[in-house]
């Protein structure tokens, strides 16, 4: 069988390896060049990703990008410590969750695909496909064609693959929060604040989360609530400029964030969060959406690459054991949890905008809900999930 892949983000590189790791032919397309592993964001990998790593055979080299995550701490603006929540249910080898450049998550995963004879095909973008539902093709930027048996749209919140598969598929919805991310060297704060823990601050006009590194960093990001940020909003601000701006923003909380704003340096500025609650076509004929391009939740869920994990190695195990009912069976297994995964995320973000309920009634309710342990019963539950406990049909 040959699987043809488009995006080579988590979601694409994951299902490449993971159908190549199980005899599978797979080729992947990826309009970017190769991963630059220093890039971009930080994300956490919970304990349901880690189980999906382990599944497809590079958990130990995740561990060597990661940085162990254990508890996400809670404030409000004044420095009240509002609750502490577990990031989730370690696995049984004692692993807790990751915390690691996305880019660097993308790279690792691509060279583990390549390893086990994936064909990677960077740089060059997918323009169209076809599917007799037999058989897929798609027509690659400089003319050529491939033809496979099954073709996965990996191509994120903004998929054409999506759009090919149902012209009125719904697209991605603005939460409403702006993100910013960046990271601080050799500050003091990196031994005062807990380690292996995410400090989160409920602020009066951003949300802002930070995480001490070993190494003597600090890793951290802002949500700003506001509109959207427009492209030409984006090329006409420098970094200088928007450090300064969310300096002012978090000047009057307490808290790390002015200290860690003034010191440090951005490296993801003005992306707008969005997300992407039900896609209702997944699959048609022989073609089948995965991560983001099927179920996007909001980073807030802290969960859109382990779900994207997840379902590289469903997804492949459902190929592997009859390819001719593979795609219902993928999404008859995936779509309510990743659903409902997308559903408390949007919850989190929200809880992030302060409402009309005003502050202080706000960190009154952030409390209950955090000493209550619903807060950290909704974690467990979608991080305890097991890969192993999966049999397709
Ligand atoms: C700021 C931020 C923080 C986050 N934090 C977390 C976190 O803590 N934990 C967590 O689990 N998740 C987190 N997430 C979510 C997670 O990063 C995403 O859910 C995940 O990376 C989605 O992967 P994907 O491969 O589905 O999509 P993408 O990463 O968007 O990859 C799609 C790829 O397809 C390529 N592509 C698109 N069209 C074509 C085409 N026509 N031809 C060829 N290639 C194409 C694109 O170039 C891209 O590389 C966060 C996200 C953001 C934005």
């Amino acid at each position: 069988m040959r699987v043809l892949v488009v995006g080579g983000g988590i979601a694409g590189s994951a299902v490449a390896l993971a159908v190549a790791n199980l005899g599978m032919q797979a080729t992947l397309v990826e309009r970017r060049g190769a991963h630059d592993p220093n890039e971009g964001s930080w994300i956490t990998v919970a304990p349901n990703g880690l189980d999906a790593l382990a599944a497809l055979g590079v958990l130990d080299r995740a561990r060597a990008i990661g940085h162990p995550t254990v508890t996400n701490r809670m404030y409000g603006a004044t420095g009240r410590h509002l609750g502490d929540v577990s990031l989730g249910v370690p696995l049984e080898d004692g692993s807790v969750a990751l915390t690691m450049k996305r880019s660097a998550l993308a790279a690792l995963l691509t060279q583990a695909a390549a390893e086990a004879g994936a064909e990677l095909r960077f740089g060059t973008r997918c323009d169209a496909m076809s599917d007799d539902g037999h058989s897929v093709s798609f027509t690659l930027g400089d003319g050529s064609t491939l033809a496979g048996d099954v073709l996965v749209g990996a191509d994120g919140v903004r998929s054409t693959v999506r759009t090919r598969l149902d012209a009125a598929a719904p697209t991605a919805r603005y939460v409403g929060l702006t993100n910013f991310g960046g990271i601080t060297p050799g500050s003091r704060l990196a031994a005062e604040l807990t380690p292996q823990a995410w400090h989160f601050v409920f602020g009066r006009r951003c949300f802002f989360g930070a995480h001490p590194l070993s190494t003597g960093e600090v890793v951290w990001f802002a949500n700003v609530p506001r509109a959207e940020i427009t492209r030409a909003e984006r090329t006409a601000t420098s970094a200088e400029r928007w450090l300064a701006w969310l300096g002012t923003l978090a000047s009057e909380d307490a808290g790390p964030a002015a200290e860690l704003l003034a010191t440090g340096r951005l490296e993801l500025a003005g992306d707008n969060t969005h997300d992407l609650a039900h896609v209702p076509t997944w699959w048609r004929g022989a073609t089948v959406l995965i991560g983001d391009a099927a179920h996007a939740p909001s980073p807030s869920s802290g969960q859109g690459a382990a779900m994207a994990l997840e379902d590289a190695v469903v997804l492949s195990r459902c190929l592997a054991q009859d390819p001719r009912r593979a795609l219902a069976a993928y999404e008859q297994k995936r779509r309510e949890r990743v659903e409902a995964i997308v559903r408390a995320g949007a919850r989190s973000s929200s809880a992030k905008i302060p409402g009309q309920v005003g502050r202080v009634v706000q960190e009154a309710m952030l409390r209950v809900v955090f000493a209550s342990g619903l807060a950290a019963r909704s974690t467990n539950a979608i991080t305890a999930h097991r890969l192993a406990e999966e049999v397709c049909l």
